[in-house]
């Protein structure tokens, strides 16, 4: 059964929002197998972003996500990595369409309360980045 990484962000937990993404995603038929909350560091956060690590705004989403604990999830399904990823919707809330997680809690592209891996192999590898 194909597997994703999701991760609920410092936003969702400020907000009272991590029952509200566990529920979307039940709702939709997936099964979360694994659960944890941690608080991240700058140097996971460098490897998970690698590909914003040079970004100017870099320094921010450290800030943003190290403010606070987030919950880590495997979530399985058929099909799971497209299927999260359409029901967070793109990256920028104010983008998104009503109806998708960011779309109905976010409204920019920094703080959009919830991450999904975008490939089947980036899942496998976040998975074990976070899961060990
Ligand atoms: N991000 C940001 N500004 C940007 C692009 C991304 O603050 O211009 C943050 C945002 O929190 C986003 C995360 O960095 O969710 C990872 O960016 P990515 O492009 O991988 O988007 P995602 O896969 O989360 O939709
Ligand atoms: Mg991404």
């Amino acid at each position: 059964m194909e597997r994703t990484y999701i991760m609920t962000k410092p936003d969702a937990y400020e907000r009272g929002l991590i029952g509200e993404v566990i529920s979307r995603i039940e709702n939709k038929g997936y099964k979360i197998t694994d659960m944890k909350m941690m608080n991240l560091d700058e140097a996971i956060l460098k490897e998970h972003y690698a590909h914003l690590a040079d970004k100017p705004f870099f320094p921010e989403i450290v800030t943003y996500m190290t403010s606070g604990p987030v919950v880590g999830m495997i979530v399985e399904g058929q099909n799971v990595v497209t299927g999260m990823r359409n029901i967070m919707g793109p990256t920028d809330g104010l983008e998104a369409a009503s109806g998708t997680i960011r779309g109905d809690f976010a409204h920019n592209k920094n703080e959009n309360i919830v991450h999904g891996s975008d490939s089947v192999e980036n899942a496998e590898i976040e998975i074990k980045r976070f899961f060990g």
